[in-house]
This record gives structure tokens, sequence and C-alpha cells, in this order.
């Protein structure tokens, strides 16, 4: 009888810790900022570079004309070229 009574909390705090986590995990997602309607991002040509690995990425449309830099290997990307038309 003990050990089904243990198994019960063991139970009931296990969907504690689990709903508490969604939770947390829910209000993490929700405290993200929106995406900027299409309407307001402004078509860009900015190349990148990764000084690391060497990746090169264009980046076609941003919030701003000059946008946050992407990451990679947990680096800002270098801007190599701003060929905004
Ligand atoms: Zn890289």
């Amino acid at each position: 009888m003990g050990q089904v009574v243990s198994i019960l909390i063991a139970v009931v705090a296990f969907l504690l810790i689990y709903t508490l986590g969604v939770k947390v995990m829910a209000s993490f997602s929700r405290a993200q900022p929106p995406p900027a309607p299409a309407g307001e991002l402004r078509r860009v040509r900015l190349t990148y570079r990764c000084l690391v690995c060497g990746t090169e990425v264009r980046m076609t449309k941003a919030p701003s004309q000059e946008p946050e830099p992407p990451r990679c290997c947990m680096q800002e990307m270098d801007l190599v070229a701003n060929s905004d038309e």
C-alpha cells in the first residue's frame, strides 16, 4: 500500500513539474517579438561572411536598412557587400 502511495506522489510530482515546464516554455515563446508584417520589410542586398567557416549568406529582406548581422559559429557575421538598388 505504501508503495502505491509513493508511486502516486511521484506521478503527481512529475505532472506538476511537466505542466510548469510547458507553461514556462509557452511564456518564453510569447515573449518573442512578433515578426514585422511583410509590408514593413525592406528589400536589401546584404552579403555576410563568416570569418570562421567561410559561409556566405545574402540577406534579401530585413526590418531595417541596417539590420543585425546574422550569426554563425557563435559570432556575428561580417558584412562584405551592401549593394542596395
Ligand atoms: Zn561559420
